[in-house]
């Protein structure tokens, strides 16, 4: 039995003493169709229905943790244990009443931190779950085996922000890979312009054998692979030159041998 560090434990009984144990391998995402706090979450579970999500957060991102993550939780059909002993770790999360409002940023950020937590306690792989059963990350609808009864969950704008935003911020922060523009210094600048500044940046010390080095002491990149260039293709001539001259002295050595061989048989 696992629990979250970063949830407060509001332990369901009798389901997380009586249901089978899972070994997590997805983490599914879910809207409950009402603006309620964790608290509340517990409450509905615990008095009004035998289902029940493992995670309940709200808008402020608070988040409660009602059955422990190597447990089964009741909240993605077929999903919640199969018969390989595998399970989904379910989250609802506080929603308008016609779960059509985007996450809240504090959201966000609790389901990405828990996205991270759940990759590296259990295991879980960084990817978008494939099918139904394959390890990974998704939302209620995303397979029709977890959604038998076809709800939007957790609704189109958390789609959407499970595709741009949750996804791909699970998998930054999991590999140590920030998408925050404060700790990238290259953050809004093109590729055409780190290129230019990169090529043209005038402080790299000139050659010692140039004959202008005392006016122009520094070059730029762009300089140096231009100079490199042209010396390479007077190289390439002048080789091309001598080798013609080694071809002719050749010649010249080969005619001479043959005199020199004819003038021994006459004498
Ligand atoms: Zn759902």
């Amino acid at each position: 039995m696992a629990w979250y560090p970063g949830a407060t434990k509001m332990e369901l009984q009798p389901e997380s003493d009586a249901q089978p144990a899972i070994k997590p391998t997805q983490f599914i995402l879910h809207s409950i169709v009402a603006p309620w706090t964790p608290r509340r979450t517990y409450e509905y579970w615990r008095d009004s229905t035998n289902l029940e999500s493992h995670f309940g957060l709200g808008y402020d991102g608070s988040l409660g943790q009602f059955i422990g993550t190597e447990t089964r939780a009741d909240a993605n059909g077929v999903a919640n244990r199969r018969a390989d002993g595998t399970g989904a770790v379910s989250l609802e999360s506080a929603s308008n009443l016609q779960a059509s409002d985007p996450w809240t940023a504090e959201q966000v950020e609790a389901i990405v931190q828990l996205g991270v937590w759940l990759h590296q306690r259990h295991g879980i792989p960084l990817r978008i779950c494939r099918s139904s059963t394959d390890p990974g990350y998704g939302y209620h609808r995303l397979h029709t085996a977890w959604n038998p009864d076809a709800h939007s969950c957790p609704g189109d704008k958390r789609v959407e922000q499970f595709h741009k935003v949750v996804f791909p911020a699970i998998v930054a922060r999991a590999t140590g890979k920030t998408t925050d523009p404060k700790e990238d210094p290259m953050a809004g600048y093109s590729q055409a312009q780190i290129g230019d500044a990169v090529l043209h940046r005038d402080n790299i010390p000139a050659p010692k054998t140039d004959p202008n080095l005392k006016k122009n002491p520094k070059w730029t990149l762009a300089s140096f692979i231009q100079s490199i260039y042209t010396a390479a293709d007077t190289v390439r001539t002048e080789l091309r030159e001598t080798r013609k001259v080694l071809d002719a002295l050749a010649k010249d050595i080969a005619a001479l041998r043959a005199d020199v061989a004819a003038l021994k048989k006459e004498s």
